[in-house]
């Protein structure tokens, strides 16, 4: 905890206009200083600061502060992480205090979760690599895969018994506290193992600590489901987490793109094969806050979408909202029958990579492919269609790009710009009214 002496020394020292300065460049307009938007494409500056009242405002896109909320928003930090940002800035030593007895004991409640998932995952791995039942099912399915074993040691890949005890019972035997066991999922009410003959593949936070697992049935039991996730609990926020990304998170900066799979072995089939900054949603379709964790690496985004439409129509979904956070995302659909795992072994790195390349849309063009297709000839259906793509365009908060998309759609659709123009004119919001131009 960060004493509020020292909060108070922090928030006197930030400047609100020498924050924002090392991100943004502002020139003095009256009392004011003006620049452009961080978080927002424009071109002509509506972002104000006001040194003497100590925020900022944006007139285009209604994001406003102080000094320690742009750091927050601008990092993607919580409030105590941006305090020790500008603590750094401004060389203000911070001496954490004494933690109270309720932060404490949540700390200790986490702590103790991580320390549980580590032995469990010790636990599935030790299966994995040293039982008969591990061997012949579990690692023999990872081999049959063709994953060696620096990866399986890597991803910490391991194997839960059929028995359905096994673990529970041993982690009561080495004194693990059975409301941790099922708070974590791991245990059933019933006192049971959760995970019962499958395959186990960790998932890791950002800092690498395992928050959950997911484990894929080997046997064709119809009553099971294929993949079994751990629930949510104080570690574990599914919508937040992508899997991989610990591991990949080094490469997408690189990169400057992050390419996101559907499965667990599409993301290990990649990463062995060299393509490394690659990450799968785990347990959910691909939400926004999924994306916002990418965006504090790269504005670069890849989706490889495989299976049938209709699957993918119910993916894309929800994804509209990608448009609004002003990201680069663009959508590959795999040749027919492929996943990625089965076409990367197919094609190798190299042609993998081209295919990504040549075939990657934008996010319009990717959903007006995919739903035109599905509509056929048919003019209710096509004008649905129009409907669901103008509302997407009405997301775009840039206006050139918007005017782009009109274009692109009303040659692709066929249907008049003009036509066009009004339409997505009618879904915008207030304060973007009048902007939906032409380009000619
Ligand atoms: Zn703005």
């Amino acid at each position: 905890m960060i004493p509020a002496k020292t909060i108070d020394d922090i928030l006197s020292a930030a400047r609100v206009e020498e924050v924002i300065e090392d991100f943004v460049t502002l020139k003095r307009r009256g009392v004011n200083m003006m620049g452009l938007c961080p978080f927002h494409d424009e071109k002509t500056p509506s972002f104000t600061v006001s040194p003497a009242k100590g925020i900022y405002k944006c007139f285009g896109c209604g994001k406003s502060g102080t000094s320690v909320g742009f750091i927050m928003e601008h990092e993607h930090l919580s409030y105590p992480e941006a305090l020790k940002y500008l603590a750094n800035k401004y060389n203000i030593t911070v001496e954490e205090k004494e933690v109270s007895p309720e932060d404490r004991a949540v700390m200790q409640l986490t702590d103790a979760l991580y320390i549980v998932n580590n032995f469990a995952a010790e636990h599935f791995t030790k299966n994995l690599l040293e039982t008969d039942e591990g061997k012949a099912v579990g690692l023999s399915y990872f081999k049959e895969r063709g994953f060696r074993q620096h990866t399986l040691d890597q991803w910490q890949l391991g194997f839960a018994m059929s028995s359905g005890k096994a673990f529970t019972s041993l982690a009561l035997e080495k004194q693990y506290n059975m409301e941790h066991l099922q708070k974590l999922g791991l245990s059933t009410q019933y006192e049971s193992d959760f995970f019962k003959s499958r395959v186990i593949f960790p998932i890791h936070n950002l800092s690498g600590k395992i928050v959950a697992f997911a484990g894929r049935m080997l046997s064709k039991d119809k009553n099971q489901p294929k993949y079994l996730n751990s629930p949510e609990s104080e570690i574990y926020n599914k919508r937040k987490i992508l899997y991989g990304f610990y591991f990949a998170k080094t490469a997408i900066r690189k990169a400057d793109e992050c390419i996101v799979v559907e499965g667990y072995t599409d993301v290990l089939t990649l990463y062995q094969g060299g393509v490394e900054n690659v990450v799968a949603s785990s347990g959910t379709s691909f939400t926004v806050d999924q994306i916002r964790l990418i965006k504090r690496f790269t504005d670069n985004i890849k989706i490889i979408y495989d299976g049938d439409p209709a699957g993918i129509k119910a993916a894309l979904r929800g994804l509209d909202l990608v448009l609004a956070e002003n990201m680069d995302v663009r959508l590959v659909l795999l040749p027919k029958d492929e996943d990625p795992d089965s076409f990367f072994k197919k094609s190798g790195q190299d042609a993998f990579t081209k295919y990504l390349d040549e075939n990657a849309k934008d996010f319009i063009d990717f959903k007006t492919t995919l739903l035109l297709a599905e509509a056929g000839n048919d003019p209710i259906k096509r004008s649905h269609v129009l409907r669901d793509i103008v509302s997407s365009i009405a997301l775009i908060p840039d206006a050139i790009k918007r005017a782009m998309y009109v274009k692109q759609t009303s040659s692709k659709m066929e249907i008049e710009e003009a036509i066009l123009i009004a339409e997505v004119e009618k879904d915008l919001p207030e304060i973007k009214k009048g902007t939906a131009t032409t380009i000619s």
